[in-house]
């Protein structure tokens, strides 16, 4: 298996330090505000490279964090921490604010078949291991202690910038204006390790007590201290946004080589961008789409799943309402397809297997492994292989097509009747009792979609 590394800049064959386990660290959601379909991306990307790993063999032990404190407006150490800001706005306690966001993320990932980590590691239930970590690194002199905060000094790490690849004159001219925040602060690049509960953070909410006074931690520390109490000091694959390379990974990697002496991470992936037609997401801009937002437009969640697999993991996705259905459409055939499979599936057919096998483990080239399935579709192989290679490959690409397959044979006479009874009432132009036994049907765990040839019924999944 293959892998591009951010670190080196090439792809290189993927070899875990402790094999059949591999250690994956995913940085997980900031929890101030509603998941979009942007974060989705990464997300989905993440499970696709955990699902990949698992069918050549490995064993996944997949750690994420939340973040429900600590992270700054902007990446850097500027602003106000996200969540604090927010809860004022919205008149909420920080950490139920938090809940009910972390809660809204899960919601989301669960409806788009991401497989939830084996540890969910909350920021505010780890204060202990982050405030060890940079006691650590005070102890070697890597760390120093102001008015306000306790900074990474990098100076004292010459490697800092070796993943982005960026000089450190380069990245001072980016954050030079914040070094009038704070004047106890050495070099413009120094990041917070801590941020002391006084100055402009005197009326911060979420503080525990440390060695220095009551504050709390940064943003990158917490991902440091939390990946490395789980995976040990040096990880297999650590992932992220190309947005964390230059800020959030670059301290990540000073920090925690500086305390351990060791490399931190083998393997850095790192997922593309999404815009929505051609730009980035934003409020401002009404641009800015929830996966609930999608299924209000009629769309199955799974149809954007489908659509983030049509493009590499590295390259941006262009987001457009039209491409997603026909994302739809290809989903809504692929699904007719399979139900016309036979359920006893046998034999995984060698050829496109092995075609397959190769797309997706070259740096995980998904566009490439869907096409393979569409030719497999198109194929000469029986109906019985056909059935078999499909279902293993969607172990990869978790469309369910199996449980679709399978929901839409078995249809109760009960449920048939009632879909008769509304066809019958839609030609009588009776649309308030169709719509009433439509919603009927739902209860009952059934789905209508209603297009020129017919109605379908499917149950839901
Ligand atoms: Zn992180």
């Amino acid at each position: 298996m293959k892998l591009y590394n951010t670190l080196t800049r090439d792809i290189q064959e993927f070899k875990p330090l402790d094999a059949p386990c591999v250690g994956l660290y995913t940085c997980g959601p900031t929890v101030y505000n509603y998941v979009h379909i942007g974060n989705l991306r990464k997300y989905i990307g993440d499970d696709i490279l955990k699902r990949v790993l698992k069918i050549n063999g490995y064993e996944v032990k997949h750690i994420m964090n939340v973040t429900d404190v600590g992270h700054l407006v902007s990446d850097a150490d500027e602003g106000e921490d996200k969540i604090e800001k927010m809860a004022r706005e919205k008149r909420m306690e920080p950490i139920d604010l938090a809940r009910f966001f972390e809660a809204y993320f899960f919601k989301s990932t669960d409806v788009v078949n991401v497989q939830r980590p084996d540890v969910v590691a909350r920021v505010t239930e780890h204060i202990k291991e982050q405030v060890e970590l940079i006691e650590k690194l005070l102890g070697k002199g890597f760390a120093y202690i102001t008015d306000q905060a306790i900074y990474f000094d990098v100076a004292k790490f010459p490697e800092y910038t070796k993943l982005s690849g960026q000089k450190l004159e380069e990245k001072e001219i980016g954050v030079r204006k914040e070094v009038v925040v704070d004047p106890g602060k050495r070099n413009p690049a120094d990041f917070a390790l801590w941020f002391k509960a006084c100055g402009r953070f005197a009326n911060h909410i979420m503080r525990w007590s440390s060695p220095w006074g009551e504050g709390f931690p940064g943003w990158h520390i917490e991902c440091s201290a939390i990946a490395m109490t789980y995976l040990g000091e040096t990880l297999d694959i650590h992932t992220g946004g190309i947005d964390h390379v230059p800020v959030h990974h670059t301290n990540e990697i000073a920090q925690s080589e500086a305390a351990s002496g060791k490399e931190f991470v083998k393997y850095w992936v790192h997922h593309g961008w999404l815009l929505v037609d051609g730009e980035k997401m934003s409020k401002s801009k009404k641009n800015f789409y929830t996966i609930d937002d999608v299924v209000k437009k009629g769309f199955d969640a799974l149809a954007y799943r489908y659509l983030t697999l049509l493009t590499h993991y590295r390259a941006p996705i262009n987001f457009t309402w039209k491409g997603l259905e026909s994302a739809q459409s290809a989903l809504d055939r692929l699904y007719e397809i399979a139900s016309a499979l036979p359920e006893e599936a046998e034999g995984v057919s060698v050829d496109y297997g092995h075609s397959f096998l190769d797309a997706v483990n070259n740096d995980l080239n998904m566009p490439e492994a869907i096409s393979v399935m569409w030719e497999l579709l198109r194929s000469k192989e029986s109906e019985k292989i056909k059935a078999a290679t499909l279902y293993e490959m969607d172990q990869v690409f978790g469309l369910k097509i199996r449980e679709h397959a399978q929901a839409s044979k078995n249809i109760p006479e009960e449920i048939m009747q009632l879909v008769k009874q509304r066809e019958i009432l839609r030609k009588q132009k009776k649309f308030g009792l169709a719509d009433q036994l439509r919603n009927k049907i739902e209860k009952m765990g059934y789905i209508l979609k209603d297009d020129k040839k017919g109605t379908k019924v499917l149950k839901k999944i």
